[in-house]
């Protein structure tokens, strides 16, 4: 029995087996399906969610921006607050350290007069390494190296060691152009012996020559255009039609009357004008130096008024030294003196033989690149007692001073600066002695006698010297508050120093609604 069961078992068995297995399969197919798609479904869901999510977190993100910058702008305010609040706690407490008044009320009379000037200065400001265009005509820089600085390491004129840099930059840190992007720095530094402030790196060779070659655009006195206005300051060489247009211009000669109907392009108005201006140093001249009959050499004439006059009135031999080849053009057209040489800044030569009595000089002083060998070769051209006279040669009160600004004087071709005591020592270092100085405009004019090797002098005073260097430092720092809204960035970094150093020595002031000014005496 068992063996049929177990046969029909086995007979019917498998396909049972089977069956049971195909539905138990489709289940699972059924299973299967409901499964992906619930899947699905969620893959859905959950993609909706994250898009969902995504956006929340990308308007969050947009608040979080505007979060961060109101608290950076929060940051900004408060920060500027706490400068300005420490500013003015060290003001105050300078304030109260100062000796009491007197008695008779001296010292703060005109505190309540003082006056602020119009114009406030930002308590910060950003800072960024400075970029110049390339001059006019973008000509390439002959010194791309930058080979041909020289680097002094002693006063160029008393040779003493000891200096204190006043101010690093020259007027480029404040110009959009310069020859190339290492012409800014020339670390003006106090010689701490004679007194003189001069460049303790400067340009020489082809270097400083670029820079003349550029005048009018590095000392920002050309026009848009890179034009010099007037004929007497041209230093570019002249075309054919230049000379010509000169040539008819000069023809009307110096007396041009106002009455003539001539328009000033047509005539040579700069002769008439250095005529009143310069007549005074022959006035000058006649009364100290007697040049009568003297053997005369002007080095860089204006237009000829020193010159001619001393012929005229003197009967001087003169010889005329020239910058320009403009300028020697018109003193030929308007004079007839026979210019000869250039003046070379650098390696400064007097072209002419023999000894003169009176050399008189124009500007110079101020922009020798070697400015002993310049005085040297003067003396050297000097009979024994004879006179140089430098005139033009700028006062560094003008801007220690008075309100100019020290970064806007001293341009690019501006080598060294004296007071009155470094100017009489410097001269006495070379051999010449000082019999006459007078400031006038903001000008030196000096008058010095040739002797046999140095002139007597002495040292600066240690106070003397004190009260020069922070007058030239506080100078520098006015100056870098004064820049250009637009050229504040390059000296950011000194910004701050340059703030508290100008409000410690009195210089700028608080005004009631905590606005920082210039003091304006
Ligand atoms: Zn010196």
């Amino acid at each position: 029995m068992s063996r049929v069961i177990r046969g029909l078992a086995a007979f019917f068995g498998a396909p049972l087996r089977a069956a049971r297995f195909m539905i138990r399969g489709e289940r699972q197919l059924v299973d299967l399906r409901e499964l992906a798609r619930a899947a699905q479904t969620a893959t859905t869901d959950l993609a909706a969610d994250v898009r969902r999510t995504e956006e929340r977190l990308e308007g969050h993100g947009e608040r979080l921006a505007a979060v961060e910058q109101q608290l950076e702008a929060l940051r900004l305010d408060v920060s500027e607050r706490l400068t300005q609040a420490n500013l003015q706690l060290g003001a105050l407490m300078r304030l109260l350290q100062r000796p009491p008044r007197s008695t008779d009320g001296h010292r703060d009379d005109n505190a309540a007069e003082r006056r602020l000037s119009g114009r406030s200065i930002p308590l910060s400001v950003d800072s960024a390494e400075p970029q110049w265009a390339p001059v006019i005509g973008g000509d390439v820089h002959p010194d791309p190296k930058g080979d041909e600085w020289l680097v002094l390491d002693v006063c160029p004129f008393c040779g003493h060691a000891e200096r204190s840099v006043v101010v690093e930059w020259n007027k480029l840190i404040m110009l959009a152009k310069a020859p190339d992007q290492q012409s800014d720095r020339y670390n003006y530094s106090l010689c701490h012996s004679c007194g003189v402030v001069y460049a303790a790196r400067r340009p020489a060779g082809r270097r400083f020559q670029f820079l003349l070659e550029h005048f009018g655009e590095v000392t920002g006195k050309a026009a848009a255009d890179g034009i010099i206005p007037n004929p007497l300051l041209n230093p570019y060489p002249l075309s054919d039609a230049d000379k010509d247009r000169l040539r008819r211009m000069a023809a009307h000669g110096v007396w041009v009357s106002e009455h003539s109907g001539l328009k000033s392009t047509e005539y040579v108005e700069g002769a008439l004008k250095d005529r009143f201006e310069n007549s005074v140093h022959v006035d000058l001249l006649g009364n100290l130096v007697h040049p009568a009959n003297a053997r005369v050499l002007e080095i860089r004439p204006r237009a000829g008024t020193i010159a001619e006059s001393l012929r005229r009135l003197y009967h001087a031999d003169v010889s005329v030294m020239p910058m320009w080849e403009s300028q020697s053009f018109l003193l030929k057209e308007l004079y007839g003196f026979e210019a000869r040489g250039l003046i070379d800044y650098d390696h400064f030569h007097i072209p002419f033989e023999g000894r003169f009595d009176l050399i008189v000089c124009n500007h110079i002083l101020v922009h020798s690149v070697r400015p002993a060998d310049f005085l040297r070769e003067v003396h050297a051209h000097l009979n024994p007692g004879g006179y140089v006279y430098l005139y033009n040669e700028p006062e560094d009160r003008q801007f220690l001073e008075e309100t100019k600004s020290i970064i806007a004087h001293l341009n690019p071709l501006h080598m060294q600066t004296f007071d009155r005591s470094a100017m009489v020592r410097a001269l006495a270092t070379c051999g010449l002695e000082v019999t006459f100085i007078k400031t006038r405009n903001s000008n030196f004019m000096v008058l010095a006698r040739a002797v046999e090797g140095q002139a007597a002098w002495t040292r600066i005073s240690p106070a003397n010297l004190a009260r020069r260097k922070e007058a030239y430092r506080l100078a520098r720092d006015r100056a870098i508050l004064k820049l250009p809204a637009d050229m504040r960035e390059r000296l950011g970094t000194e910004w701050t120093s340059a703030i508290e150093h100008t409000l410690a020595a009195g210089a700028a002031e608080f005004d009631d609604r905590g606005r920082l000014r210039f003091s304006v005496e």
